[in-house]
């Protein structure tokens, strides 16, 4: 009796264990999100990312930066009177949350114009105590004789990293002023990054003077465990749609995303069983791959959008190899998956891409215009007009006029007797026909 009782007792701890973990599961997924801006105008590209926390004065402080970044980019840049002379304004974020709620985001702000010498960087850092809805300080995190080690293997670091272009003088200078000025740095799960801006420290090096210190190698006064959950384990389904090859076909495509409204036109493609294809960018695939194996085990395809945004076509080979590698990455890690194609930001392509990547290079064909129009019927429009068989249709899931606009653009295709398929699918139809009209 004893023994029943106490197995009883096991299975009901079991229970709300299970039950508290999933809750906790939950709310880590909702406890942010991203935040898009692509625009490809004619003067000037812009991609901006970053995360909203659902802390109102973390947000404020975030996207009154953004929105300076914004204007002071437009004040300065994007009105040359050539189309090759675009200037780009990118912004990336990076996220982490420690398990007793201590937030830090850093801000990395790039800047490529043929005004500029070289691209500019820079990073704004933010970090916040999620319970208390304060800042975070440095001094938060070390006691005053923990600071002077710090300093110290700042310095030691630096003088190793970046031996050939560090100027000394200037180091010394820098390092002898107080903590104060030392005002960007982050953390995440491993652990420490102070930034310094390269101008005064560094000579002929242009990006970001960045120094990394294990937290093991710290006592900080606080832990930082991050929060963080991964499961990467994803059982990836098989195709099943059967598509009858002598018969039109189109294919839907979205970039830029996922996002918050990934998922519901997951769900509207399901309701109405077509399946599409997402090139994604690697920079959200964390944050979003739940959704991104929802999207998957739909059968719907995923390509890759570089990892975040920057105009590949004018970034140096070892950048363009990075942002394409690190996309691939980051889906095999987190899905097992690895794309096929690479649709390159802004559609624009070059040698220099079609020599450093392995993936095949996807375009479109009929441009929706969604990311600028704004009026739902008139995306419907673009989306259904003058379709022709073996179309590819560019889409973005980062609005929700987009996904609004799919619920009407599906059945008004499949009236017109379009088939949809990925663009995996779209080059076997493509390849049969071609051996259909080799034997006639
Ligand atoms: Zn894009």
């Amino acid at each position: 009796m004893k023994k029943i009782i106490f197995i009883l007792g096991m299975i009901i701890m079991c229970i709300i264990t299970t039950k508290l973990i999933t809750q906790c599961f939950h709310h880590e997924e909702k406890d942010k999100e991203i935040i898009t801006i692509v625009e490809d105008k004619a003067d000037a590209v812009i991609s901006i990312h970053y995360p909203k926390t659902n802390i109102k004065e973390l947000d404020r402080e975030i996207e009154s930066d953004i929105v300076k970044q914004y204007m002071a980019f437009s004040k300065e840049y994007g009105n040359s009177d050539y189309l090759m002379d675009r200037d780009e304004l990118n912004i990336d974020y990076q996220y982490d949350k420690s398990n007793n709620n201590y937030i830090s985001i850093t801000l990395t702000i790039y800047i490529n114009s043929y005004k500029l010498q070289y691209p500019s960087w820079s990073v704004i850092t933010y970090n916040f105590d999620g319970n208390k809805k304060e800042k975070l300080q440095l001094s938060d995190f070390f006691s005053e004789k923990e600071l002077i080690k710090l300093k110290q293997k700042i310095k030691s670091m630096m003088l190793e990293k970046y031996q050939d272009c560090i100027i000394v003088e200037n180091l010394e200078q820098l390092l002898a002023q107080d903590f104060s000025n030392y005002p960007y740095f982050s953390f995440d799960q491993d652990n420490f990054y102070f930034y310094f801006p390269e101008e005064k420290l560094a000579s002929d090096y242009h990006e970001i003077i960045t120094i990394s210190i294990p937290q093991s190698e710290l006592s900080s006064t606080i832990s930082l465990v991050s929060s963080k959950q991964q499961e990467k384990t994803i059982s990836i389904g098989k195709q099943q749609s059967i598509i009858d090859p002598t018969k039109p076909v189109v294919a839907l495509t979205f970039d830029d995303g996922p996002s918050r409204y990934t998922e519901e036109i997951l769900e509207t493609l399901r309701r109405n069983e077509v399946c599409a294809t997402f090139f994604v960018l690697g920079n959200k695939v964390e944050d979003y791959q739940e959704i991104l194996k929802k999207s998957v085990s739909y059968h719907n395809e995923l390509g890759n959008h570089s990892y975040n945004h920057k105009w590949l076509s004018r970034l140096p080979i070892n950048s363009l190899k990075e942002q394409i590698e690190k996309t691939q990455q980051v889906l095999q890690e987190t899905l097992s998956y690895q794309p096929k194609y690479l649709r390159p930001t802004y559609g624009s392509v070059n040698d220099r891409i079609r020599k450093n990547t392995e993936l095949k290079i996807v375009l479109w064909t009929v441009d929706t215009k969604d990311w600028k129009i704004t009026n739902v019927d008139r995306i419907i429009e673009k989306a259904t007009t003058n379709i022709k068989d073996g179309d590819i249709i560019l889409m973005h899931d980062i609005f929700e006029r987009s996904s609004q606009a799919l619920e009407e653009i599906i059945p008004i295709l499949k009236e017109q007797g379009f088939q949809f398929v990925t663009i995996s699918e779209l080059e076997e139809v493509k390849k049969i026909r071609g051996y259909i009209d080799v034997d006639n």
